[in-house]
């Protein structure tokens, strides 16, 4: 499918998405999907959530925007939920992921300014995805998302995810920041080694060096923790957040604590971000995600649907190499099946799923999904396991 008036930069599925409730999506022609893509780990209240939809109702009659050159109780309460209940710090917000991680970057170089004019190298990790904007796209080290864009910023330089020798042959004084995914998504959902970030915050103490937690995926309740790193018991100087943030509605927030926060006024800013009908969303989706005992639901369906895929595994050695994650964002990486043309068959069998890498497909339900629909979405992904099956038998015979 192609449009006349859109620019040709998705590869999408081929249907029509018209409304959603819960954990579920319906197309132009009325068909039925479960949705384990959650808008790629946004929608996680689901979809039409009532609390959020009369949150956002409330706000928009009251007031949509005001920029920045004002105060609002929308952000300064949002700022408050996430601080208290992260590192303690001070928020930025900003609308995206990529904005979330601009703004730590030009955080972590005036922070390196502050002790030398040569402290600007930013380190960050193989196979990393921080965004597409230049120094988040800078700082992501993937050919295929940086060889056609270059040259790209200067100071930035890259070490192996999950190797303390090759992180070590990288840092120096020069380094100002070291910026990671605790669990890497998009690349295919690959969780930081607990020995490796221990002894990263070691290094970047000992180096006068900021530790930024790229947790735009893996944070707001994904892995059954509020931010992914309280799994780990280290601790970054900055975490950026976005995605899952608004349920929905455009928002990134940075948080920084007290040795990371060097901003003065003008040195960065934005005319959306903050504003208070996306901070009302925030205020919602935070409100939900710390009600008691639902992050521990979130651990147990995660555990559920982990058990669920370990088996499938065991059923399908051909076709299933691993799984992997933590919590509900889980990697099924698929041995010799290209991870799109499975992803297809899930969607023809009413079911989305999202891709990671070449060879990975993605869980990333809303974090209400009940155990009955992740009963079903094994069904389905059995079924179109069966049939990968049966076509190798095909093409063998
Ligand atoms: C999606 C993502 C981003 C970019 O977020 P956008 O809102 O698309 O700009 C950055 N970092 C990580 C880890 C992500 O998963």
């Amino acid at each position: 499918m192609q449009n006349t008036f859109l620019m040709n930069t998705y590869n999408r599925f081929s249907i029509v998405l018209d409304r959603g409730k819960g954990a579920l999506v319906w197309d132009r022609e009325g068909k039925v999907y479960l949705d384990f893509a959650a808008g790629i780990a946004v929608n996680i209240l689901g979809h039409s959530h009532p609390k959020l939809v009369s949150s956002l109702r409330k706000q928009a009659s009251r007031l949509i925007h005001c920029s920045n050159l004002y105060w609002t109780e929308p952000q300064m309460e949002l700022a408050k939920i996430l601080s208290e209940s992260s590192i303690g710090g001070k928020v930025f917000f900003a609308n995206s992921g990529t904005e979330a991680n601009e703004t730590a970057i030009k955080l972590a170089r005036k922070y390196g300014k502050t002790m030398s004019c040569e402290k600007y190298v930013i380190l960050s990790a193989n196979n990393s995805f921080h965004g597409r904007t230049y120094g988040s796209l800078s700082a992501t080290v993937q050919p295929k998302y940086q060889e056609k864009f270059t040259p790209l910023v200067d100071g930035f330089d890259y070490f192996k995810f999950n190797n303390i020798d090759s992180l070590k042959s990288k840092i120096s004084e020069k380094v100002c920041a070291v910026i990671v995914e605790p669990i890497q998504g998009e690349s295919g959902v690959v969780p930081a080694k607990n020995e490796f970030l221990k002894e990263l915050r070691k290094i970047c103490d000992e180096y006068n060096v900021l530790l930024i937690f790229d947790e735009v995926q893996c944070g707001m309740g994904r892995t059954g923790k509020l931010f992914a790193y309280q799994h780990y018991g280290v601790e970054p100087d900055v975490l950026t957040v976005a995605k899952g943030l608004g349920g929905g509605v455009p928002i990134g927030a940075v948080i920084a604590n007290e040795r990371a926060n060097v901003f003065e006024p003008s040195d960065h800013g934005s005319t959306f971000g903050g504003n208070p009908l996306a901070c009302s969303a925030g205020i919602t989706v935070m409100k939900e995600l710390l009600k008691e005992g639902f992050l521990e639901n979130v651990n147990k369906l995660g555990f559920l649907l982990k058990k669920e895929l370990d088996k499938l595994r065991k059923d399908y050695p051909q076709e299933i190499s691993d799984v992997r994650g933590i919590g509900l964002m889980i990697g099924i990486e698929l041995y010799k099946i290209p991870a799109k043309d499975f992803a297809n068959k899930c969607v023809e069998n009413g079911l989305l799923v999202a891709v990671a890498g070449n060879n990975t497909i993605r869980l990333l339900p809303p974090l209400i999904i009940t155990r009955k629909q992740i009963g079903q979405a094994i069904q389905i992904i059995k079924k179109v396991l069966e049939e990968f099956r049966n076509e190798k038998g095909i093409a063998r015979s």
